[in-house]
């Protein structure tokens, strides 16, 4: 490889050490960086922006249907760079193929996870930010790995480039949430980088709307994100009303308590101007009372929000149980007239262990 290509591909995006055959990857830099590369081969620079469009707006993923570039300029790529590193290891769809859980090898070894879903009218793609996860949250099975590694940008835009693939002929809008495995705001700067490709209308061209981050709730990382600017929707892992109760549930609410967290996510509206989500998982007798309706409405008063019912998905044998439906619609009839919305997800892709917080990759926590 030459030397000034491995200087101008940025740390951010090089994949680490592993790649298979050492060759650069392409898939997860921007025009200008592409523009930059090109240069340093002593290549025109706009070759980059027509690659880029070849990977982005038309996901191929072989330098040899490039077919605006010269048949010696898509030999030398073929031969000294990559589209992509991930290796697709395993798949577990649900029989009507609605939703779809795929298994990534990463470099450097590792499973992560990415799971296609899909209603009559939408699709959307759940991407991983970490390999692993070093929050320890009680009720989740990626939080039992414990800390991974953090991906790369452009192991988190490949993820959706991949998902796209699964799209029927016609389709090309999707939604992206970054609620697979890992805390997407401790992965701050490659997560950022990922969502500006993804969004960027030269990149991946979705909506910056259709983009939801999901956070434990680090406040810092949350008013950072509001002052950078950035208007990805954003949705706060609750769960809970009361420090006691999310403290037990949440190691993360002692470091980041619920006044604090409030705070920023109060900031990040003001400045973005965007409601926020709120996840709050249904645990039996723990946190689904009418009571714990009441300071939940308390807690979020005059927020513009709205609010996700997530009843438990059972991660193996544990404490946890999903509440009967009567507790359920108990709990969200009691909120309906008092927040400004409210929905109860059943998560799709429970039988495959596809469903929030079932995703652990090549350990445990599977169903
Ligand atoms: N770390 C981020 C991204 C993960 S999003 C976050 O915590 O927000 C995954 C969502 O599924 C989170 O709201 C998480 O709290 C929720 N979840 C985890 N385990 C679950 C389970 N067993 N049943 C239902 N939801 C769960």
């Amino acid at each position: 490889m030459n030397v000034k290509s491995e200087t101008v591909a940025s740390a951010k995006n090089g994949a680490p050490p592993g790649t298979p055959g050492g060759r650069e990857n392409l898939l997860g830099m921007n025009v200008p960086e592409l523009e930059r590369l090109f240069q340093a081969l002593g290549e025109k620079p706009y070759r980059g922006r027509q690659v880029a469009e070849w990977i982005y707006a038309r996901g191929t993923a072989t330098f040899d249907s490039m077919s605006n570039l010269p048949a010696p300029l898509r030999a030398r790529l073929a031969e000294e760079f990559s589209i992509g590193v991930l290796d697709e290891r395993t798949r577990r769809e649900t029989p009507d193929r609605r939703t779809r859980k795929v298994g990534f090898e990463i470099p450097g070894g590792g499973i992560i996870e990415s799971v296609f879903m899909s209603t009559p009218s939408r699709y959307t793609f759940c991407l991983s930010s970490q390999h692993g996860c070093a929050f320890a949250c009680r009720f989740c099975a990626t939080g039992r790995m414990g800390r991974g590694r953090n991906l790369t940008a452009a192991e988190i835009v490949e993820q959706a480039f991949r998902l796209r693939q699964e799209l029927p002929p016609g389709r090309s809008e999707y939604n992206i949430v970054m609620m697979g495995m890992g805390e997407p705001l401790e992965n701050y700067e490659a997560v950022v980088d990922a969502l500006t490709l993804l969004s960027d209308p030269a990149g991946m061209a979705v909506p910056p709307k259709r983009i939801t981050l999901s956070t434990v709730g680090l406040a810092p990382q949350i008013v950072r994100l509001a002052d950078q600017g950035l208007r990805f929707r954003l949705a706060v892992s609750l769960h809970a009303a009361t420090d006691a109760q999310r403290s037990k549930l949440m190691p993360v609410n002692r470091r980041f308590p619920l006044e604090q967290l409030m705070r920023a996510i109060r900031h990040h509206a003001e400045r973005t101007g965007r409601r926020v989500t709120f996840e709050y998982i249904l645990l039996e007798d723990l946190n689904d009372s009418v009571a714990d309706a009441a300071r939940l409405v308390k807690l979020v008063a005059q927020l513009p929000c709205k609010i996700n019912l997530i009843p438990y998905n059972p991660i193996g044998p544990g404490k946890f149980k999903r509440p009967s439906p009567e507790r359920i619609e108990r709990f969200a009839n009691y909120l309906r007239p008092r927040v400004p919305a409210v929905t109860v997800r059943y998560s799709q892709g429970v039988e495959i262990g596809a469903a929030c917080g079932q995703l652990a990759g090549d350990t445990e926590g599977r169903t």
